[in-house]
């Protein structure tokens, strides 16, 4: 988990830290599907105490193993996300729940000497994440008609190929004919 000691740090109006992190992340839920993230995500990050809340601004890293929706192979997903968020400290067993009074605040409740950012990191991450994932952009996806993965090679079939446009046009003269 990305988590932070602040113990120090609590304490010290105005002052700030810096933190380099190298952690191991558990797999993400994506829209139903999971996505293994490959090898450590990093995190740089400074925290400042600004007197009422933990400041915490930087940048996490790391690959994210993602499913290409034209090839459906998997691909490594490097993502480079900006992190900022608003911590402030709550006395223990006060905390409420992760979502909770998010809203009215704008800061994230947290108690105890260490600073967990993942859940947010990990909420910026799947925002981030692109619409359609592609292993490259002009990857030419599978043939509609034998399913053989075109970004590795060209099938067979290639001679055969109806653009779907035009079989609909030739169904059309057909039915004239008739
Ligand atoms: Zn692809
Ligand atoms: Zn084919």
């Amino acid at each position: 988990m990305l988590q932070m000691d602040v113990a120090r740090l609590k304490r010290l109006s105005g002052e700030s830290a810096r933190f380099e992190l190298l952690v191991d992340l558990p797999p993400l839920e994506v829209q139903g599907e999971t996505a293994s993230f490959c090898g450590p995500v990093s995190a740089r990050l400074v925290v400042s105490n600004t007197g009422a809340v933990l400041l915490a601004q930087g940048e996490v890293a790391g690959k994210l193993g993602l499913t290409c929706d034209r090839c459906l192979e998997l691909f490594e997903y490097a993502f480079v996300l900006p992190f900022e968020e608003t911590y402030r400290p709550v006395p223990g067993g006060e905390e409420t729940g992760p979502e909770g009074g998010r809203e009215e605040t704008e800061s994230v409740p947290f108690s105890g000497d260490l600073l967990d950012i993942t859940p947010e990191v990990l909420n910026g991450l799947i925002l981030a994440l692109p619409m359609k994932a592609l292993c490259r952009d002009d990857c030419p996806g599978l043939c509609p008609h034998c399913g053989s993965n075109l970004g590795v090679g060209q099938c067979s079939c290639e001679s055969e190929k109806i653009d779907p446009r035009f079989s609909v046009l030739k169904d059309f003269f057909d039915k004239k004919k008739e």
